[in-house]
């Protein structure tokens, strides 16, 4: 008996032993906040969440926020947490607390060994606290499936947080194609836990009218749809012919938009809509042709439409009043103070011609169409500022001058915002040169088609709303930042989530966190943590910066092309072969550049653990007698096309057919007159010049090309050259190599000529302006 009730003692105490066993204490590395909290220091110790944990709130509204994050464990571990409103606070509980004098989206999060305390002043704060909340706690509350034995773990700490700017957007263009309410509500999930708090749907443009208006049913009957031509490319989609059925599209009923607004504000999202005027209208005008200076008829088109010439008529009383319709039923629809308007990208070729708007040109005292654009907007803005809502447009709203109280969203770099800031005016940025994400984000032979242009993972995190040409005074007008996705190459709404994930989190990291915290390789560790989460939540995001990309340069002890290996996430193993085989784990790993002295295919991966995580690289090194020679520049190439530098011609690497992927040196009107010096007596008997013709870029082939040999450097001697009779119109993108072969000959020094077509011919769109030639490669064997 004895025994038994010592062998009951030992197992009480076990048991007691075991339930006060200290829960686990974390180390900074496995915390991933993203965007980066303001303040957090780090305690001994967890929290651990059971099924008894209650969630203790003071009001319904707090009630809201507790149960969805209540919702996310329900999902996860099958537990449903009790929600309290009022009651005492106790441990093993969450409580929320009111703190009024704190900024409106800031909250406090004290995480305690047997509480957690919430302190806010409005819903905002408490919502960005269970955000926050929830990327403490373990990945597998992402999780749709009940996950078990998980410990339900989140770090003693403390956290003091508000962030930087008030207007964190994301523009997702929604006519291009469109995608229907429930990719959109997923959207707005998935925004929420960036804490991304504006929603800018692009409801309007030439292709699409994606928003039911009452009162004019045909903006949706026939606006809405296009023919389908998407096996085309987006530029070159035939016009409607008469008896095709435009059958491609959709829009949102009015029931959806109020379902989308109301989901976004349950997650503190507002929903900002656009409506397009004075141009990207044709959809518009295909329905409603009386609004234009012409009569029509328009068709929607399918694809791709520049210049934008058929634009609303600004004579034409009529025109503002559908506008106020329209506005007016939008208004009714979207609570935003902000209701955008486009005006971008108006051509005024009709608005010169019309005698409606030369009307009012003259009546109004206007001096020409770029002024009468201002009167459009000013004219819009009244009505706006009448239903009391600001008018929000874009940059170009600048020109001609800017409506009294209208705010800018400044997308061709940030000029348009500075200047708009320093007028006085509220801007908002979202310069396609930080946080275009429609531009690719990897390097271009990896990536599905993009429309162009090249913002890495790394450069969006650079971005920084604040442009320094702006005093204090000035800066309060920058009231935030956008990333906006237009969708003419965005098809599906998982390509939708491949361009916005990961760049959305170094979005919400240059919005929301202050200078001091953001630090690219502590972001670089978070997001690959953060990626797990994005795995259990099903986004479809692009692992492009897990790429390895390739620099090729001069190693001046060994004399040898010597090529840097470098993944834009930090702390990543890079492995390689340069004999063509795929890179393992056991494979040669990257510490210094790669040395080459023969012609080689060097292929590399990034490894995290042991496990490739990037996609395979693989490039050509074409080894011949130039080779990192150098080469002087009798006449100096652009420095926007300065290609990698001093070795491009003679690094043995191709360029591509897109000119700006770093391979290519370009002369702009001028001819390419390079020297590179053999470093000694060679013989030699061919050279090969390698160059691009892409009419639509303005860049045409070399006219003629000439080729000479020198001892001393100083006295040339002609031996060969090469004529291009070829019309310089003709043909599309193409690479095209001016290769001479000559008798073998003993030269020190190679000297190449290119000429460049000097003007742009007749009957090109730039006839008579400089052209571009473009040059990537001078090989000598
Ligand atoms: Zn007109």
């Amino acid at each position: 008996m004895k025994q038994l009730i010592t062998g009951i003692m030992i197992l009480v105490s076990l048991a007691f032993i075991w339930s006060c066993k200290p829960n686990r204490t974390f180390s900074e590395s496995e915390i991933a906040l993203i965007p980066q909290v303001q303040k957090m220091t780090l305690g001994e110790s967890s929290f651990k969440f059971k099924k008894s944990t209650k969630l203790v709130v003071e009001s319904v509204d707090q009630e809201v926020i507790a149960r969805q994050f209540a919702g996310l464990f329900e999902k996860s571990s099958g537990w449903k947490l009790q929600v309290v409103v009022g009651g005492n606070e106790g441990s093993n509980q969450v409580y929320f607390k009111t703190e009024p004098v704190m900024a409106p989206e800031g909250y406090i999060l004290e995480v305690q060994k047997d509480r957690i305390e919430i302190k806010a002043a409005k819903p905002a704060g408490f919502f960005y606290a269970t955000q926050t909340l929830r990327q403490l706690l373990p990945v597998e509350i992402e999780s749709a499936q009940k996950q078990n034995n998980i410990d339900w773990l989140v770090p003693v700490v403390s956290i003091n947080d508000n962030p930087a700017f008030k207007w964190r957007g994301f523009m997702l263009d929604v006519v291009r194609h469109f995608f229907p309410k429930e990719d959109i509500l997923r959207m707005i999930d998935n925004l929420a836990l960036h804490k991304i708090n504006t929603l800018h749907l692009h409801l309007v443009d030439d292709q699409g009218w994606r928003i039911e208006i009452k009162k004019y049913p045909k903006l949706t009957e026939v606006g809405a749809w296009r023919v389908n031509h998407e096996d085309k490319p987006w530029n070159s989609r035939p016009k409607q012919q008469a008896g095709e059925k435009a059958t491609f599209g959709g829009f949102y009923t009015q029931d959806d938009i109020k379902k989308i607004v109301a989901y976004a504000q349950s997650h503190f999202i507002t929903v900002v809509p656009e409506i397009e005027m004075p141009a990207h209208v044709t959809c518009a005008l295909a329905a409603y042709p009386q609004f234009s200076c012409k009569g029509g008829p328009f068709t929607v088109p399918s694809g791709g439409l520049w210049p934008i010439t058929d634009i609303y008529c600004a004579g034409n009383d009529s025109t503002f009043l559908f506008l106020q319709d329209v506005l007016s039923e939008v208004i009714d629809l979207f609570p935003s103070k902000y209701i955008h308007v486009g005006g971008d990208e108006a051509t005024k070729t009709e608005w010169e011609k019309c005698p409606k708007c030369k009307a009012r040109i003259r009546t109004e005292g206007l001096k020409n169409v770029g002024e009468l654009q201002s009167y459009f907007m000013k004219r819009m803005e009244k009505f706006v500022n009448s239903k009391g809502r600001t008018l929000l447009g874009w940059d170009e709203i600048l020109e001609g001058g800017l409506p009294a109280e209208a705010t800018v969203m400044s997308w061709r770099g940030m000029q348009g915002g500075i200047d708009a800031a320093k007028q006085g005016h509220d801007v908002v940025m979202t310069p396609n040169s930080y946080v275009y994400f429609d531009y690719y984000q990897g390097p271009k032979d990896q990536e599905p088609l993009a429309i162009g242009g090249y913002l890495p993972l790394s450069t969006v995190y650079t971005f920084n709303p604040v442009p320094k040409e702006l005093n204090a005074e000035e800066a309060k007008h920058i009231i935030g930042g956008q990333a906006n996705l237009w969708t003419e190459y965005v098809p599906t709404f998982k390509h939708v989530e491949y361009m916005t994930f990961p760049r959305i989190a170094a979005l919400a990291e240059a919005v929301w966190s202050s200078g001091e915290v953001r630090n690219w390789e502590s972001f670089s560790h978070r997001i690959q943590l953060f990626m797990k989460r994005y795995d259990l939540m099903g986004i479809n995001y692009s692992k492009s910066a897990y790429a390895v990309m390739a620099k090729p340069g001069f190693d001046p002890v060994k004399k040898q092309l010597a090529v840097a290996l470098k993944s834009e996430l930090a702390g990543l193993e890079i492995h390689y072969t340069t004999d063509g085989s795929e890179p393992t784990n056991l494979s040669t790993t990257y510490s210094e550049p790669v040395l080459l002295d023969k012609t080689s295919t060097l292929k590399a991966v990034t490894f995290s653990d042991g496990i490739p995580v990037g996609k395979s690289m693989t490039q050509s090194f074409n080894m011949n007698k130039a080779t990192v020679k150098p080469v002087k520049y009798v006449i100096p190439y652009s420095e926007n096309y300065p290609g990698s530098g001093e070795y491009t011609l003679v690094n043995g690497v191709r360029g591509s057919t897109s000119h700006s992927d770093g391979e290519w040196q370009a002369w702009e009107g001028k001819n390419m007159e390079v020297v590179i010096d053999l470093q000694q007596a060679t013989e030699i008997h061919t050279i090969s010049v390698g160059s691009l013709q892409n009419i639509g870029a303005w860049i045409f082939l070399p006219r003629k090309m000439e080729y000479f040999v020198s001892n001393d450097g100083v006295n040339f001697k002609k031996v060969a050259e090469k004529v291009n009779e070829a019309d310089p119109l003709s043909g599309e993108n193409q690479l095209k190599d001016f290769t001479v072969e000559f008798t073998p000959v003993s030269a020190n020094f190679v000297k190449v000529i290119a000429y460049n077509l000097g003007k742009a011919s007749k009957g090109h769109m730039g006839a008579g302006q400089n052209a571009w030639m473009f040059i990537d490669e001078i090989a000598v064997e």
